[in-house]
């Protein structure tokens, strides 16, 4: 109703991340017209035709030239951050690109928008109230603080060095397979196919990883799925509000939030962690006891991380111990605190469960070591625990080209399974090679294979 007291005729445009250059930047577009502006940037697909709440992969191309290769978000009105039409284009972090494409976006037809005016219409279409209006620019401040940091660690960490290697292999192998075809007629073989086979199969592992690691983007994206579970009278309802009094967040502008499941998301340290079903989880009383309960096994399996909160002074060591050859048995991610440490003191408390390593002795109801509380499950997610893989794939772009790269790689390999001639083989390693060099930045280059080709060349 208020949208419609609102009623805004316009569509907006604005950088969404921070100014200047970052791995990726998101622009977005909000009005009636968002979708249709995009759309007539976005050559490889109706967007107009698509679906909410789903995501595309291509150019974006103004008057005949292309600025970028992009990911679109489309978020249908009523359904989005500003309940009206909301478009976000995921793009390369230059100032350059994302100043043409906004550039693009208002020859289109929108309109640079004001600071805070996405804030202002979600507020005025009734999607948030006042101190959650307020509170989205911790949010935002808190969740690039976050994106930043796994983006360096993409820069430090080994996944620009795997993936280089391996297509240094698979430039050798090309390069070598297609010295055969010059000397056909001579029936050699300089490439091992064997080697090839070892390599191709090494290289979908280590691309399978990748792709698993991108679970990661989205923890930063979508937050950690986090369970509170323990006994009845553990504590986990003190501690939740304790949790909640510092670091609530906001549900309503996070894309794709189930809300039937989630009850409350916590931000902290710019991760958002969604506690799953917790209503659900306190109710049923004897949850721990009944854990055999398929149900209960499947909401702790489902989340990223579970939190296991038990009474320093009603639970045995060795129940603490069974409880953790559950969790260890099931491969939960799990976290162990000993609440109500207040009543005899940490001391007492950490030699009583001495034989349990890593457990934190805290008080909910005193507020004691709330903190490290926070920064253990922080920990969890930055040390990678929360997922697989050291090395992390946050950008949706990498994440596409990975897959085209897996795509590829099992073409090779089946193509060697049923004895694909030679030229064929490197069509799908030149694909390979093309894919990769979307994420390396290399783009696979004639000369370079030249080069590498005369190496081998044997004065013919
Ligand atoms: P839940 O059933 O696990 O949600 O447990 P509650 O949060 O409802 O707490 C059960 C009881 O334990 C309440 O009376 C709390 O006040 C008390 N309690 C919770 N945390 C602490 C604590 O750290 N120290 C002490 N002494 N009591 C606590």
């Amino acid at each position: 109703m208020l949208g419609k007291l609102a009623g805004f005729d316009d569509t907006i445009v604005a950088l969404a991340t921070a100014p200047g250059i970052g791995a990726i930047a998101v622009i977005r577009l909000s009005g009636k017209d968002a979708v249709r502006i995009t759309n007539e940037l976005f050559p490889s697909k109706n967007l107009e035709a698509q679906p909410t709440h789903t995501l595309h992969f291509g150019s974006i191309v103004y008057q005949g030239r292309i600025l970028d290769e992009v990911v679109v978000s489309l978020y249908r009105g009523p359904k989005s951050y500003t309940g009206e039409e909301v478009v976000e284009i995921s793009c390369h972090g230059s100032p350059y690109i994302q100043q043409q494409i906004i550039d693009a976006c208002v020859a289109c037809g929108a309109r640079l928008a004001k600071p805070g005016e996405f804030t202002q219409r979600a507020f005025l279409n009734g999607k948030l109230d006042l101190t959650q209006a307020e509170s989205v620019a911790d949010l935002i401040a808190s969740n690039s603080a976050a994106s930043h940091q796994t983006a360096m660690q993409q820069m430090r960490g080994g996944f620009s060095h795997a993936l280089k290697d391996l297509r240094e292999q698979l430039i050798t192998f090309s390069s070598l397979i297609e010295l055969e075809l010059d000397f056909s007629e001579e029936d050699v073989a300089f490439a091992d196919r064997t080697r090839l086979y070892t390599l191709v199969s090494a290289a979908m592992t280590q691309v399978q990883q990748l792709i698993d690691s991108f679970q990661m983007g989205n923890v930063i994206k979508n937050g950690v799925s986090t369970a509170i579970v323990g006994k009845p009278n553990a504590g986990k309802s003190t501690l939740l509000n304790t949790l909640l009094n510092e670091n609530r967040a906001i549900v309503s502008d996070i894309a794709g939030t189930t809300r039937d499941t989630i009850e409350e998301v916590l931000n902290i340290g710019g991760i958002l962690f969604r506690l799953i079903d917790t209503a659900g989880i306190r109710e049923s009383d004897d949850t721990i006891e009944s854990i055999g309960v398929q149900k209960t096994m499947e909401k702790i399996r489902e989340a990223g991380i579970v939190v296991y909160l038990f009474d320093v002074n009603e639970m045995s060591v060795e129940e603490v111990q069974e409880q953790v050859d559950v969790f260890v048995a099931s491969g939960v991610n799990y976290l162990l605190i000993g609440n109500k440490a207040d009543i005899r003191g940490e001391e007492f408390y950490a030699s009583k469960f001495a034989a349990i390593p890593g457990v934190l002795f805290i008080s909910a109801k005193t507020h004691t070591h709330i903190q490290e509380v926070k920064d253990a499950l922080l920990h969890k997610v930055m040390s990678g625990d929360v997922r697989t893989g050291d090395t992390i794939v946050t950008n949706a772009r990498h994440y596409a080209a990975l897959q085209e790269v897996m795509k590829a790689l099992r073409d090779v390999k089946a193509g060697m399974d049923r004895q694909l001639p030679g030229d064929l083989l490197a069509l799908d390693i030149r694909l390979c090679l093309h894919w990769l060099g979307e994420i390396t930045g290399e783009v696979t280059n004639e000369d370079r294979l030249d080069y590498i080709f005369s190496k081998f060349c044997i004065g013919k």
